[in-house]
Order: C-alpha cells, then sequence, then structure tokens
C-alpha cells in the first residue's frame, strides 16, 4: 500500500527487503538522497534496510522510489519495498545511522567477481593496490564464503584477523567511496597475502604469483587457493600435465573445467553465442558448457562440449596474465569435498601450493550452467549463487520454519524462514562419509547465517538414506516425500504456482525410492504441492546387479534385450567387449531371477540404448556417462521416431520400449549411422512427452507440463520436448534457477511440507 504524502511537511519510512546488506546499499541510498535533496537517515536493520525521508526537491517520493529500482547497486536484489507515512521531524541533513542488530532474515549476496574498477586498479602501477590479489570493493569480492555469522560485519567474517591500516579505515568510513562499509576490504599493507609453498616439504617458493605462473608454464601441478576452495591447475595444452591431474584425481574421462585469460581466448576453443557470453562475463562467473569448436586433448574425451570459465577473484587475472588457458578442477579426492585448506591433504595431488592467509569459512565448488534455447541450465549450483533467497508463492507461505535435507546423490538442502527459501550449494554424494561432514557443515552454517530453528524437518522417502538416518533423529517432526514428486515440485516453487493448480509432472532421472519399494526414475505425475497421482512409469525391467547395473551400460542392454525379445535373446557383436563369461552370468541372474530388482529408470534406458549403439564405456566413471555421449552424436537430421507404446488399461499408463528396441536393432543391422538412431530416440522420447500431455489435458483438463529430474539436464531432449510441447499449446516448467537433477530435491521437499502447513485447518 503506497499512502499519497506530498509537501514539505511530509515524511515516510520505507523499508526495503532483499540482498541489500554488504553490497553498497546505503551509500547508494545517501548520494540518491542528497542529489533529490531529501534529508533524513539510512540504516541497516533485521529484515534489510530502513529509510527515512523528508523534504526532497519535489514534492511525493516517486522520483526516490523510482530510482530505487532502478539505480540499484549491482549485487543487491530487491524483494520488496514497503512504504509508510512518518512523522516529520525536520532532519537537517541525510545521514547513515548506525544500524541495531534484530532478529530478521538477513540475506547476504553470493560471491561475486571482481568488477572492472577493482580490476582497473591492479593493473595501475600508481595505484596503491597495483597486482594485489585480493582487491575488493562493496561491488564485488568474496561474501558468503568468509561469512561466520551474521550480522554481515568484518569481525564475523575471515577477516576478522586482518586490522585495516589508516589508509583502509578512511575508504572503509566515508560514504562517497567504493569501498565504504565494504567488509573484505584490504590492501598490500593490512590484508593477506600469497604464498607458494613446495608440496610435501612446505618449503616456501619466493616470486608470488608470477613465480606461480612459471611453474605452470613450465608443466607442474599447482593447487591454487582461490574463492571456494583449491582448484587443481595447470597448463590446458600441455597434455602431460594435463595427465598427471587426471592421474592424481583417479579421473580417465570426466570432463575438465578450464579457466580461459578472457572471451578472445575462449572463442578458440567453443562456440560462443550471445547468451553464452553474458554468462560467462556474468558477476557470479559460472562454468558455461559450450560447443567444442577445437579438441583439447584429455579435457573432455568423447563430449561435444567442455566447460569453460572465466577469472573471477583478482588472483585469477593476475595468474592468467601470461597464461591464457589453465585447467582449474576442484581439488579434491575422487569423490570427497574441494579442499579449503592447506591441511586437507593437498601435497599429494601437486607440486606446488599457491596459498594465502585469508581463510575460506564456507566451502562452495564452482558452478556449472549450459545455456538452453536461450535460458540456464544449471548442471550444478554453488559458488555465485548461494545464499540467494528464493520468494515462495503467497499461498504457500507459513510462519513455521522448515529444514529439507534433500536425498543422497549430488545432495544440497534448503531452509524456510519468513516466505523464503534459502538452498545450500552442491555438497556432492553423502554415501562418501567426508561429504556427510561437508553436509553437517554447511547445515550448521545456514542455520547459524539465517537463525533458523526448524519447526518440521522434510527427507527423502528412501529409508536408508543418510539424510532420512539423520532427520530421525532430529526429535522434531520429520515428513518424508518421495523421490520424484519432490522433483517435480522445486521447479513449481521456484516459477511460483500457486497451490492448488494441477500440473502433469514428468521426473526422469536414473534412480528414486518408489511408494512401492521399487526403483522409479521414468515418471509422470498429475501433482499439486499437497497431492499427487502416478499418471504412468516406463515399464519395469531388470536391474541385474542392482547397483553394478547403474555403472555398466552393457548389462541394461541385456535387460532390455531380453524384455524385447525374450530370455533367449540372440547376442550381438557390440558384446564382444567384454570378457566372454561375463554376458552369460547375466542372463542366467535375470532368468533365474536374482539381484535383479525392477526398475522404471529412464537414465538406464539411456544406458542400454547407447551401449547398443556402440557408444558407452564398459564401466562408467560418472554419472549419466553413457546418456552423454548418445547426446553428444545426436543431430537433427531426422524427424523419424521409434514405436514406444502406451498401455492405458489400468489408471497407470505403462509405458513399453520393447518396439522401439527391436527397431533400433533392426536399424542396426541395416547399416544405419549411429547419429541418426540417437536422433531417433531422443525424437521417440519427446513424441512420448506429447502423447502424456495430450491425455493429461484430456482425462484431466491439465495444460502445464513440468520437465525436472536429471534426464532433462540433455539439453537436445528438453529443447526438442519444449518446442512440440508448446506447438501443441502446453505451458513448460523446467528449472531456470536450479539444477533438474537431485540437486533441487531439498527445494521441493520445502513446497510439500509448506503445502501441508499452510492448509487451511478443517
Ligand atoms: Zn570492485
Ligand atoms: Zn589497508
Ligand atoms: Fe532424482
Amino acid at each position: 500500500m503506497r499512502p499519497t504524502l506530498t509537501g514539505e511537511e511530509k515524511a515516510a519510512r520505507i523499508t526495503v527487503f532483499g540482498v541489500v546488506q554488504g553490497v553498497g546499499f546505503r551509500p547508494f541510498i545517501f548520494r540518491l538522497a542528497r542529489s533529490l535533496r531529501y534529508k533524513g537517515w539510512v540504516k541497516n536493520a533485521g529484515f534489510g534496510v530502513e529509510i527515512h525521508l523528508e523534504g526532497g526537491r519535489k514534492p511525493g517520493f516517486d522520483n526516490f522510489l523510482k530510482a530505487l529500482q532502478k539505480e540499484k547497486p549491482p549485487l543487491s536484489r530487491i524483494e520488496t519495498v514497503k512504504v509508510k507515512a512518518a512523522a516529520f521531524r525536520k532532519f537537517k541533513d541525510f545521514r547513515i545511522v548506525k544500524s541495531r542488530a534484530g532478529a530478521g532474515f538477513v540475506f547476504i549476496s553470493p560471491d561475486i567477481a571482481a568488477c572492472t574498477d577493482c580490476l582497473e586498479e591492479i593493473r595501475a602501477p600508481r595505484e596503491r593496490r597495483f597486482r594485489y590479489p585480493f582487491t575488493n570493493c562493496t561491488n564485488c569480492g568474496p561474501r558468503y564464503t568468509i561469512v561466520r555469522s551474521l550480522p554481515y560485519d568484518r569481525s564475523e567474517t575471515t577477516m576478522a584477523g586482518f586490522p585495516m591500516c589508516p589508509d583502509c579505515a578512511s575508504e572503509y568510513d566515508s560514504p562517497l567511496d567504493r569501498r565504504y562499509h565494504a567488509q573484505p576490504i584490504a590492501c598490500p599493507v593490512c590484508g593477506p597475502q600469497v604464498r607458494i609453498l613446495k608440496a610435501g616439504t612446505r618449503k616456501i617458493i619466493e616470486g608470488g604469483i608470477g613465480k606461480a605462473a612459471e611453474l605452470i608454464r613450465r608443466g607442474k601441478v599447482l593447487a591454487v587457493k582461490g574463492i571456494g576452495g583449491f582448484h587443481l591447475v595447470c597448463d590446458a595444452l600441455n597434455p602431460r600435465a594435463v595427465e598427471r591431474i587426471r592421474r592424481v584425481k583417479q579421473r580417465r574421462t570426466k570432463p575438465l573445467a578450464l579457466m580461459a585469460r578472457d572471451l578472445g581466448i575462449a572463442g578458440r576453443y567453443a562456440w560462443i553465442g550471445r547468451a553464452e557470453r553474458e554468462w560467462l562475463a556474468s558477476p557470479s562467473r559460472p562454468i558455461v558448457l559450450l560447443k567444442k569448436k577445437k579438441d583439447i586433448p584429455g579435457i573432455a574425451p568423447h563430449l561435444g562440449e567442455t566447460g569453460i570459465m572465466l577469472p573471477y577473484a583478482p588472483l585469477h587475472s593476475l595468474l592468467l596474465e601470461n597464461l591464457p588457458l589453465i585447467v582449474a578442477t576442484s581439488s579434491n579426492i575422487k569423490d570427497a569435498p574441494i579442499m579449503k585448506s592447506e591441511e586437507e591433504g593437498l601435497d599429494n595431488l601437486c607440486d606446488y601450493i599457491l596459498t594465502h592467509n585469508r581463510p575460506i569459512a564456507t566451502r562452495a565448488d564452482d558452478s556449472v550452467v549450459k545455456i538452453a534455447a536461450g535460458s540456464p541450465l544449471f548442471v550444478r549450483r554453488a559458488r555465485g549463487y548461494v545464499p540467494y533467497p528464493q520468494p515462495v508463492p503467497e499461498g504457500l507461505r507459513s510462519s513455521a520454519q522448515v529444514l529439507a535435507l534433500g536425498g543422497e546423490l549430488k545432495d544440497t538442502l534448503s531452509v524456510y524462514k519468513n516466505g523464503y527459501v534459502v538452498t545450500s550449494q552442491f555438497l556432492g554424494d553423502l554415501d562418501e562419509y567426508r561429504n556427510l561432514g561437508y553436509f553437517e557443515e554447511t547445515l550448521s552454517h545456514l542455520c547459524r547465517l539465517f537463525d533458523i530453528r526448524p519447526d518440521v524437518v522434510v527427507t527423502d522417502l528412501h529409508p536408508d538414506f543418510r539424510t532420512t538416518r539423520f532427520a530421525a533423529g532430529m526429535g522434531i517432526p520429520h515428513l518424508r516425500v518421495q523421490h520424484h514428486y519432490a522433483h517435480v515440485l522445486a521447479p513449481m516453487l521456484e516459477h511460483g504456482v500457486e497451490p492448488g493448480k494441477k500440473v502433469l509432472g514428468i521426473a526422469w532421472d536414473g534412480y528414486g525410492y518408489g511408494e512401492d519399494g521399487k526403483a522409479w526414475g521414468g515418471e509422470f505425475f498429475y501433482a499439486d504441492y499437497l497431492s499427487h497421482v502416478r499418471a504412468g512409469h516406463f515399464k519395469e525391467v531388470a536391474l541385474p546387479g542392482g547397483d553394478l547395473a547403474a555403472r555398466q551400460p552393457w548389462r541394461m542392454a541385456l535387460s532390455y534385450l531380453r524384455e524385447s525379445y525374450g530370455s533367449n535373446f540372440p547376442s550381438l557383436p557390440v558384446f564382444g567387449v567384454l570378457e566372454k563369461n561375463k554376458t552369460g552370468a547375466v542372463r542366467e541372474m535375470m532368468d533365474k531371477a536374482v539381484h535383479s530388482p525392477l526398475t522404471s529408470s529412464c537414465g538406464r534406458l539411456f544406458d542400454a540404448v547407447s551401449f547398443l549403439c556402440g557408444i558407452a564405456p564398459v564401466e562408467m566413471e560418472f554419472e549419466a556417462e553413457a546418456a552423454m555421449r548418445l547426446e553428444a552424436v545426436a543431430t537433427a537430421t531426422t524427424l523419424k521416431s521409434y514405436d514406444v507404446s502406451l498401455n492405458e488399461t489400468g489408471p497407470t499408463v505403462r509405458i513399453s520400449f520393447e518396439e522401439a528396441v527391436r527397431q533400433i536393432i533392426k536399424d542396426l543391422k541395416s547399416g544405419t549411422p549411429v547419429p541418426i538412431i540417437a536422433t531417433k530416440f531422443h525424437n521417440s522420447l519427446a513424441r512420448l512427452i506429447v502423447r502424456m500431455a495430450d491425455k493429461a489435458r484430456k482425462d484431466m483438463e491439465i495444460s502445464t507440463v513440468v520437465l525436472v529430474g536429471g534426464v532433462f539436464l540433455n539439453k537436445k531432449l528438453l529443447v526438442l520436448t519444449t518446442r512440440l510441447l508448446k506447438k501443441h499449446g502446453f505451458e513448460v516448467l523446467r528449472p531456470v534457477s536450479y539444477s533438474p537433477s537431485d540437486e533441487s530435491l531439498s527445494l521441493g521437499q520445502v513446497a510439500h511440507a509448506l503445502a501441508g502447513l499452510s492448509r487451511p485447518k478443517a
């Protein structure tokens, strides 16, 4: 509500809620108010920023409110602005006044790449921050990863151990300075310093960042401390150095991320469209997956895309001055969390350590996005995006606080309070005990930062997930939400779908625990926030060997062949890559129905088809490797597809690919090129979705389709399906600020808990 306030005798109290602290908001208000000749004050408050305005050049406050939205500092994010009439106090000037501590939901900014002003300073020999790698200002620099607790003051960050020098202190205290109240403010006199250590002996090597760059040029592997943790770094164009990183990380084929000095260098190796350029250069600086232009050996074998980022810390910019392109992959032992301190076992991974003495409070991996039809598709959401708040639709809001712990693989956790959800950074797979430590670390960090005392905890339905057991021990009400249903709810909440609206939710992934105890993963639901009905699913096939079948695509190929031809199906030349007796043992396993649970997984269907086409590895090193190879070879050269049959005899449609597999085998035998087969397979899935959507419209009057689950990281499938659905008049919702993978389960879990809490009592 906006009261009309006119004339000099009127005053207004304005409260601004959002990411407005620690981002230069108060000096911005100070300058704006003065330029419009307002008197009064601005201060940080528990919920954001509070402003008292009176006087002014023009009657009313509209010019101020408009400029507030239009000219706000780059790192700020305004959620709401409230204006109230206030008593006229005859202030003589406009001031920034001291904050009072509050117990609200204060948002802090994610970590932001060095701004152009700061980068210019470190390149200007006359500046006192010339070549200083920790230069930052209110518009840029570390935030989330250096905060220990709130309020966001220097003493509560990892800069607490660096008392400001007089020069820094005067910038910090001057409202017109770019560094006014920049908590991480530092300079060569008072701030953190880098040093190089020889791995193992920890001998100090002189020469700073220039020396580090020289060591990299000479083929050495360095661990480099950045913002959210250490990278392992080497010259990307030195195959032997790349090979060494692969060896220490125990990664034969998993793609390695690159850091390019600038867009020009990146453009030599990858195709960069307008949207890609924007994301590469954005202040959050994610790794962007780009179509390869020129392959670099050992970086992203067998894949069509390669991940590139631009320097984000000033330290990176200095390191890359004489190095065009480096590998910058997170420093961790296989599947363990990114290291944030040199005491976590770095010496075994590298030759030298380029470190510094500003501690990292919270680790955060680099975020990874690709661009699908002009919009981001998050592969991993971490540094640069956490902890942005997610507003919850009006009808779902509750005064209760909710904690959601996600699933188990690619986990995140989410907290809800006062109408907003904050989702953590990607925490990795919790079946690795070191990640469980990371999970607990982040849980207590988020609860401390946002002052969370949960009334309810939400987890997956899976009884044996570590998160489920953890929640059971918390002593508060514990709600469990089926995996794929939680998947569907996440984009609904993200896009502000109001309670009561029904959607067709399509959740396709590798595995989730089903309500019947089976392994689900090719699921269709009629759903709203409160309830769901399983509208359809892929017909179950055997998962011979259980978990092994999720890593060895040939097992799924055998399973689908058996499904399509019966138990005496003939073998195919493609199985020749395996040892003789292996396929026999697996066939027997299925015949006797031992170690062969049933699955409706879409991910496993991709594995089978990829293997039959002869492009899948015998053993996958990382999730979806076989599927990614199949996507990589698919082209848009044919509109044909395979026959997928819908069995509609019961209330739940069973979808069978038996005929499709027979047609694929026929195509393979007649010499149809694999790219055509891969394309026809993608087309078949897109058409299946349209058929199911048409049915949802006919039977349920549903016209909104949600596409989610790890399978929809497949850009070709996502773009194709979205286009077809829109052509048929459907609204399509898919995750844009979150990953479609299990990373967004915790967000969906919050949605379901809120629906139960906000439901009017009968
Ligand atoms: Zn800056
Ligand atoms: Zn200083
Ligand atoms: Fe999933």
